[in-house]
């Protein structure tokens, strides 16, 4: 076949990438094409926020340049209709084959259906390849065929399954033929629409590539212990270079692995439970498609949330006068990252003690998120507020207090992200509405002017959802 067409969406990277292997193996000369949709990209669309849009963006110029080293176009188009755009793209280049990696979220498989049917009509070859999980659709099932909705089980049979061939390194392309068509330039965020934000890590796939070395060579193996504690860099940070492909999971899977991920060493071990629970969530997704919108635990679908409009925007603006949510409101909204036992204080405070619709703040999260990734995030979110698979239990309320003594127990995160609370002894950190007013005064953070007063009780705001929820 002479000339094969690449649909980059999410997986910006040219090292072990499956789809794009197949195109190179396939086709004398092959084309990437980045489709910036009209409907997810500019500024004011509800999906892609700026340091998502920043990340992907960065991560596609560095692309361009080692794509153009192997002899690979790049074109960038801007469409509302990317099936529309690839195709003419194919038949404009005469390309007899267009491939992809699979994305199992509903809006792209739907897209991805289509191009199939209509690249079909026109006699072009179309294939999706699996690349961004090591196990998919239907390779993980109960003894029964069913599928997985607890993860416990879920990450048996995974590591049951693996064996470290799943996780080989597919390496690079080669092509030696250059096809004739130029490169487009990338754009940058800013002429998108989208506000100038700097981002807390390296896009790309170099900056990934490095910063999973470096986790993997001084980190992993105090992961356990310290992956908890906010003010502490002990997680790997690698999750918005696995929502934009700029590393593989197989990757990280292979790093763990040569951890002892296997063989019980704990910091790995954990580690790779973690990348299970990503893709768990992802073929959740793929099996639930209507989780996006609805409960996972139908009879929680008619459960009615009051969204009281100030608290929500108290919570967004992070003034709920719980230092440790407000904290994590501005570490997302300065950084484009939260720490996940942050995102799970929020989640649970927005959903359980503001009574909340968990889908506004799965939305909030879309925007604020570098690593926004659908599944991962209405899992995280159903999760929080107890409506998903494997949920927490209803009853099991997270107390924004005591969550806060125990993960930042000398108030650092706090400390760092609230300079207003910069002088209140570590006693009264987490509930600073309880200091005296003559401490309140001479630290500089009175309560009710310069720091808000707690919006909600948490004691009466639990007993009511308990209440909410037991009743639903
Ligand atoms: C309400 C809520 C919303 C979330 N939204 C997202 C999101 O949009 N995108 C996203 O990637 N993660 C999301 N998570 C999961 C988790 O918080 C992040 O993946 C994690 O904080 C990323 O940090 P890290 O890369 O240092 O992770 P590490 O702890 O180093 O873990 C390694 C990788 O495993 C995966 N992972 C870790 N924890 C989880 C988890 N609980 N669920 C699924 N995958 C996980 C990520 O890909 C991560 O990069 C959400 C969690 C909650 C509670």
């Amino acid at each position: 076949m002479e000339n094969a067409i690449h649909w980059f969406r999410r997986d910006l990277r040219i090292h072990d990438n499956n789809g794009l292997q197949l195109a190179a193996r396939r086709a004398g000369a092959v084309i990437g094409v980045f489709v910036i949709d009209n409907r997810w990209f500019p500024a004011d669309a509800e999906k892609t926020g700026a340091f998502q849009a920043t990340f992907w963006l960065e991560s596609l110029r560095e692309l361009a340049t080692a794509l153009d080293r192997h002899h690979i176009p790049l074109r960038i188009l801007r469409s509302d209709d990317p099936v529309k755009s690839i195709l003419n793209l194919a038949r404009e280049t005469h390309a007899g084959l267009i491939t992809f990696n699979k994305d199992y979220e509903p809006q792209q498989l739907a897209m991805d259906r289509r191009l199939a049917r209509e690249a079909a009509k026109c006699g072009i070859e179309t294939a999706g390849v699996k690349d961004a999980v090591i196990f998919e659709e239907f390779e993980i099932l109960t003894g029964s065929q069913s599928t997985y909705t607890v993860f416990t089980p879920y990450k048996k049979a995974w590591l049951a399954k693996f064996t470290p061939d799943h996780a080989e390194d597919g390496g690079l392309p080669r092509i030696s033929h250059r096809h004739p068509m130029p490169s487009d330039s990338v754009p940058t965020a800013e002429s998108l629409g989208y506000a100038k934000v700097t981002l807390p890590i390296a896009a790309g796939e170099v900056g990934g590539s490095a910063m999973l070395s470096e986790f993997v060579r001084h980190r992993v193996g105090y992961y356990k212990k310290d992956r908890d504690y906010p003010a502490i860099p002990g997680t790997s940070a690698q999750s918005s270079h696995l929502s934009a492909g700029t590393v593989s999971v197989r990757q990280c899977v292979r790093a763990a692995v040569q951890q002892g991920a296997l063989r019980g060493c704990g910091g790995a071990e954990h580690w790779l439970s973690e990348l299970i629970w990503r893709e768990f969530y992802k073929m959740v997704l793929f099996h639930f498609p209507h989780t996006v919108r609805q409960a996972f635990q139908e009879r929680y679908n008619h459960l009615t949330w009051s969204n009281p409009d100030e608290h929500i925007q108290s919570w967004m603006q992070g003034h709920t006068g719980y230092p440790i949510v407000d904290a994590a409101i501005r570490q997302i909204q300065t950084t484009g990252l939260m720490h996940n036992r942050l995102r799970m204080i929020t989640a649970m405070f927005l959903t359980k003690d503001l009574d909340t619709d968990w889908r506004i703040g799965e939305r909030c999260f879309m925007r604020w998120l570098m690593d926004y990734d659908q599944a991962s995030n209405v899992g995280g979110w159903q999760w929080s507020a107890g409506t998903g698979t494997d949920a927490a239990p209803y009853f099991r309320i997270m107390n924004p207090i005591l969550q806060a003594q125990r993960y930042d127990p000398q108030g650092d995160f706090v400390r760092s992200m609230l300079p207003v609370l910069a002088r209140v002894p570590t006693k009264f950190i987490h509930e600073p509405w309880i200091m005296p007013i003559s401490l309140q005064r001479e630290c500089g953070c009175v309560i009710g002017g310069d720091y808000p007063a707690p919006i909600v009780d948490h004691g009466k705001a639990r007993e009511a959802a308990i209440m909410k929820f037991q009743v639903g």
